[in-house]
């Protein structure tokens, strides 16, 4: 059997939650081990369109909500960590895109009026003409509007690996996990019949967390899956295009983003109201049929005839709403020495860790002293939808 180890907090997941949250830890002193059981940012991490939001998108539906608050401090502290001044160091990863834009194809919706007297856009938002406009939509035959937002996006699996290297050596590739209890009470996990003794155990596995509590033998916090229908498209007639492209109702007709391939074509990612409930119910071929048909209206200007297709389907792993509604910022549950979470945005991989600092700071957990880790077995990079279905 595998020699024991002591550790302040032991972490189970390793997408950007775990990830980003390991790295803050390592920075703040703790000693950290983080499992994962299949590949580091396989799960929704690298399926993401990694817009990291300001709220901006939440205000469509008019109203000041909760979303729009919690989450308009995510591009500043991503910019922070980007330009290596900020809380981790992401200094050298890639930005794909300084701005998201909003796109409204035809005359101005009748919701953008609320939208623009909304505080969470107030002063953030400007229109842009000409060669400002995303490459994809420079065309004479293009009529809408375009706003640019104060929202980046980011190359993923820049990110990822990122944040692994910030991991040092505390990343475990481990598969089958048991309580470790002492008197009764989570003392670490057992992994892969090593013990790891931890003063605390964060869940931060997706949607595998649901499943981790069951063999924890723990039904709190429930979860939800809100299932995803995305569409990729990668030819060379693409060029790059981040934006939400309005169809009137509160939520984006289709958000597009664009991430380069390994052979340098770019791949246009498609998620929005065309990935949701109707999008889900569709086959793979009506899924693309539905797009080519979507982008031939929007966009005729651009020749999809050699463009190569595909469909994933990803669930989004959050805690359970009424309603399916988004939840509005990071979740973390406490439970003695468990704590258990969804950032439910990457954007939101800050506001997560946060979450779990301010919990330990509260209990009073400091960095204690350890032996240093053994050699561990360490996760496989996942791998992004493109690699894996266009190659
Ligand atoms: C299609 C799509 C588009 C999205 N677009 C955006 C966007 O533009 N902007 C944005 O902010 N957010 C976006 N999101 C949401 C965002 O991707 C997620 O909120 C975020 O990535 C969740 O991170 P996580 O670390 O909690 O989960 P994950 O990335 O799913 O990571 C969980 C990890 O836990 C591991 N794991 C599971 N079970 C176990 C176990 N038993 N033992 C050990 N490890 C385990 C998994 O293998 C995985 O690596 C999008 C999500 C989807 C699906």
């Amino acid at each position: 059997m595998s020699s024991a180890i002591s550790t302040d907090v032991l972490i189970v997941g390793a997408g950007v939650a775990g990830l980003w949250l390991n790295a803050r830890l390592r920075r703040l002193g703790y000693s950290t081990v983080l499992v994962e059981n299949a590949s580091l940012g396989g799960g929704q991490s690298l399926k993401s369109q990694a817009i990291i939001h300001g709220g901006a998108k939440y205000a469509l539906h008019g109203a000041l909500t909760g979303a729009s608050e919690a989450i308009a401090d995510m591009p500043r502290r991503w910019r922070e960590a980007l330009a290596g001044t900020g809380e981790v160091d992401l200094s050298g990863v890639r930005v794909l895109s300084q701005a998201h834009y909003l796109w409204s194809p035809g005359t101005i919706a009748g919701n953008l009026t609320s939208f623009f007297a909304s505080k969470a856009v107030r002063g953030r938002v400007d229109q842009v003409k000409g060669d400002e406009l995303p490459p994809a939509l420079q065309d004479k035959a293009f009529k809408g509007k375009v706003y640019r937002l104060a929202e980046l996006v980011v190359d993923t699996p820049g990110v990822i690996e990122r944040l692994a290297q910030l991991g040092g050596d505390g990343l475990l590739a481990g598969e089958r996990l048991q309580p470790l209890l002492d008197n009764g009470q989570l003392a670490g996990l057992r992994v892969d019949g090593r013990d790891i003794r931890a003063q605390r155990v964060v869940l931060s596995a997706g949607a595998g967390t649901a499943d981790l509590l069951n063999s924890l033998g723990v039904d709190q916090p429930a979860m939800q899956r809100r299932p995803l229908h995305m569409i990729l498209a990668k030819g060379a007639s693409l060029k790059p295009l981040y934006a939400h492209c309005l169809g009137g109702g509160t939520k984006p007709r289709i958000t597009v983003t664009t991430h380069p391939a390994a052979d340098g074509q770019w791949v246009w990612y498609l998620g929005g109201d065309i990935a949701e409930a109707d999008g889900v119910a569709r086959t793979s071929a009506e899924q693309i049929a539905t797009a080519q048909k979507e982008l031939g209206q929007l966009l005729p200007w651009i020749d999809l005839s050699q463009v190569q297709w595909a469909t994933l389907r990803v669930d989004r792993a959050e805690p359970a709403q009424s309603g399916l509604v988004r939840p509005d910022n990071a979740f973390l549950a406490e439970q003695g020495a468990l704590l258990v979470g969804w950032p439910t945005k990457l954007a939101l991989a800050p506001d997560f860790a946060d979450r779990v600092i301010a919990s330990l700071e509260r209990d009073n957990i400091k960095p204690a002293k350890h032996e240093p880790l053994p050699d561990l077995p360490r996760p496989p990079m996942g791998q992004t939808p493109w690699e894996q279905l266009l190659p």
